[in-house]
């Protein structure tokens, strides 16, 4: 089969990057909320990579776009500086190890000017890698992992289908630091419904405090049809928090944490309100920021539902 090119759902830091492709879906495809539940994971064969990245160093050097590439490649690049890659998708790391650091050594051989290289990371597959091999991934500038935590409630995490405990996230976050690769972990706010609120909320904060990861980024969960999550919504059983809830939840999130040094936003589209700063340098004005809108509940300040996105 061929392999399918994947859409491009990245973090709102990654805007300046090249999106590579190395894989399609997610090998953990069991999270009930995620648009790739159920979905088979494809690994890209790692020459048909490597023609992509002689495409992209030919036509950034010469402009020369060759027939049998795809348009993507293309019309990414022409706003590319060259500096930062992302690779697709779900969880990139779960590309073989010999392969992904050929692709890496590939990478840097071509544009040596990379700055660094990113992906999305599940706990598990940071688990199955040795520290020295992340070290090695390190090396050839794979310097940050894009991992979803999702939620600090060890039932919630079970119920979900995350595949992985608190604990086991811990473990994987502890061997990211130890590598010297830079942590940036999700969390989904209205994850445990209504009901769940404030328990997700302050188990969150708890386990993000140690994890101390350098980056924090909230989300709001956006109910995706033909999710398992959307049919239990629809059946009534899922009963999802209103806006003002995932503001409230935002607010104990921040005021729980106990972080030395992160930083912390809720910028992803799928939020309602957008906020980011230092913590804990910042947290006093976070959490008036939010009481300021909790008191006010005018739902005009908010970002509309239309312009909500995953
Ligand atoms: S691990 Fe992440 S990408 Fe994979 S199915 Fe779960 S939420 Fe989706």
């Amino acid at each position: 089969m061929d392999f399918e090119r994947p859409e491009i759902i990245r973090p709102p830091s990654e805007w300046k990057s090249y999106f590579l492709p190395l894989t399609n879906g997610c090998s953990n495809n069991t999270c009930t909320f995620c648009g790739y539940y159920g979905k088979k994971l494809q690994m890209r064969d790692m020459d048909e990579v490597k023609r992509e990245i002689d495409a992209l160093s030919l036509y950034m050097e010469s402009g020369i776009q060759l027939p049998g590439i795809p348009k993507i490649v293309y019309y990414v690049a022409q706003d590319w500086d060259g500096k930062r890659v992302f690779l697709q998708d779900g969880d990139a790391l779960i590309y073989p190890f010999p392969r992904m650091k050929e692709v890496l050594q590939y990478l840097n051989e071509k544009f040596p000017n990379l700055e660094r290289i990113a992906c999305y990371a599940t706990p598990q597959d940071i688990l199955r890698r040795s520290v020295e091999e992340l070290k090695t991934l390190k090396g050839l500038k794979l310097t940050i992992f894009y991992t979803g935590l999702e939620s600090g409630l060890g039932k919630i995490l079970e119920k979900v289908g995350k595949g992985v405990n608190s604990s086991q996230m811990l473990e994987a976050g502890r061997k990211v630091k130890e590598a010297g690769i830079t942590f940036s972990v999700t969390v989904i706010l209205g994850l445990a419904g209504n009901e769940g609120s404030e328990e997700h909320a302050k188990a969150t904060a708890q386990i993000l405090s140690e994890l101390e990861p350098e980056y924090v980024g909230a989300l709001t969960l956006t109910l995706v049809p033909g999710t398992p999550l959307y049919q239990e919504w629809e059946e009534g059983h899922f009963h999802p928090i209103s806006p003002f809830k995932s503001l409230q939840e935002l607010k104990m999130i921040i005021e729980g944490s106990n972080f030395t040094n992160c930083f912390f936003s809720s910028m992803h589209a799928s939020n309602y309100w957008a906020i980011r700063g230092r913590l804990p340098q910042e947290k006093e004005r976070m959490i008036e920021e939010l009481e300021y809108l909790l008191n006010r509940k005018d739902p005009s300040l908010l970002r509309p539902e239309f312009l909500r996105g995953l």
